[in-house]
């Protein structure tokens, strides 16, 4: 067995970023960008109202209640057509130009209109509720470095500043393989000895969540032929390619046998429990990840390596989610077997604290208690841990 930072290692060495390409903003969710942006315009463009009310030369107010000639109504999305004058005032709209004229805004909530005349009930500052063109990027300002993930908030961002298109790493194309003579997936009756594939479904939703391009290459039978084919088609199609089942020790784990066969392959035993068993390799450079068929080994496996690897070709700087401090709500007790134990938990803030509870059914086989977790609790090799003592966690969401 080998450390799983000596696996990760292997694996990340072989995951290097793809080469940046451009992207538009529209598909642009999720993914890392590859140089800084710089503004070109400036946000808000121009300088404009944060309320509706009355756009005023704050000079006029020094004594209030006073009453102002009201000269025209500024909606947003249209220029104001007239200066503001002493003892004038005009009528604007939230997100309106500010007229040349005027310094200050009174909010209508302060005002009464009778005709063309509004009275005005409170003093206000120069600049009052004026949001000043460049309030909230200027031109040539860095708004987001390269290496930035880009989310919902950036994307926004960008569509303020007239961005179209952005400079990033390509969303990455994953094929998602199962393997398998017992599996099914066409919900019918089961025959004697077939189970229903999930790990295709499982690893296609990871590799969404993650916003990977997820791409379903099907099921595939326990035969080497059938298994090399899927294998070559997989790497020539995608970036990279995650397969399920077939790498352990087992007379029909295949997977493990055409990967060494026909890609630079390195089968690996890694100290962790589940997901001992791992075989990664590359096909004409398209890293391949051969990950167990247990449907928790291969979900934690995808976690701990093929994510991290798939992250890191993505652009990602820190591909490897952290591990933080919990504390164990009731005893998670093991036993010193030489490997690390990540053990399926609910996580809950309590009073700023990460308590971890633990779920019953920690079978590599019992993928229900992995959905109901949300978290890994990471216990090093020795005796576990005692209810009140600190623990790792892993939150996986
Ligand atoms: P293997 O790694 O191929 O020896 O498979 C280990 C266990 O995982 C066996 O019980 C398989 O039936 C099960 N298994 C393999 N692939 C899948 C899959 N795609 N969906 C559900 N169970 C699977
Ligand atoms: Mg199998």
């Amino acid at each position: 067995m080998i450390p799983i930072e000596e696996a990760r290692t292997y694996v990340m060495d072989r995951c290097r970023p793809q080469p940046a390409v451009g992207t538009d903003v529209a598909d642009a969710l999720g993914l890392v960008t590859s140089a800084d942006v710089i503004a070109n315009e400036s946000l808000p463009p121009f300088a404009n109202t944060a309320m509706d009310g009355f756009a005023v030369r704050s000079a006029d107010l020094d004594t209030v209640p006073v009453r102002l000639e009201v000269i025209e109504t500024i909606a947003a999305g249209h220029n104001p057509t007239r200066e503001v004058g002493l003892g004038q005032a005009s009528r604007i709209m939230t997100g309106a130009p500010i007229p040349d004229g005027a310094d200050a805004i009174v909010m209508v909530e302060k005002t009464s209109v009778d005709g063309d005349v509004v009275t005005i009930e409170a003093q206000v500052e120069p600049g009052n509720h004026i949001r000043p063109a460049g309030d909230d990027v200027k031109e040539g300002d860095l708004v987001f470095p390269a290496g930035t993930r880009l989310s919902a908030g950036h994307l926004g961002v960008l569509c303020s500043l007239g961005f179209q298109k952005i400079d990033t790493f390509p969303r990455l194309r994953v094929g998602v393989i199962s393997t398998g003579d017992e599996l099914v997936d066409d919900g019918g009756v089961l025959e004697p000895g077939q189970i229903r594939d999930s790990n295709r479904r499982t690893l296609l939703s990871l590799l969404s969540e993650d916003a990977f391009l997820p791409v379903d290459l099907g099921l595939v039978a326990d035969n080497e032929l059938a298994i090399e084919e899927a294998l070559s088609q997989g790497a020539q199609d995608c970036d990279a390619v995650i397969t399920s089942g077939g790498v352990s020790m087992g007379d029909f784990d295949y997977v493990k046998a055409v990967l060494d066969r026909i890609g630079d392959m390195r089968w690996m035993q890694i100290a962790i429990k589940p997901a001992k068993p791992l075989a990664f390799g590359t096909i004409g450079g398209t890293p391949i990840f051969g990950l167990p068929g247990n449907p928790v080994s291969s979900m934690v496996s995808y976690e701990l390596f093929a994510r991290a690897g798939l992250r890191s070709m993505m652009g990602f700087r820190e591909p490897i989610r952290p591990i933080i401090k919990g504390v164990a709500a009731k005893s998670m007790r093991r036993r010193a077997d030489g490997k690390i134990h990540y053990v399926r938990v609910i996580a809950e803030q309590e009073n700023g604290t990460t308590v971890v509870y633990p779920v019953s059914g920690q079978g590599s086989h019992m993928l229900a208690s992995m959905a109901r977790s949300n978290s890994l609790a990471v216990l090093p090799d020795g005796e576990g841990c005692e209810a009140g003592e600190q623990v790792d966690v892993l939150l996986l969401d």
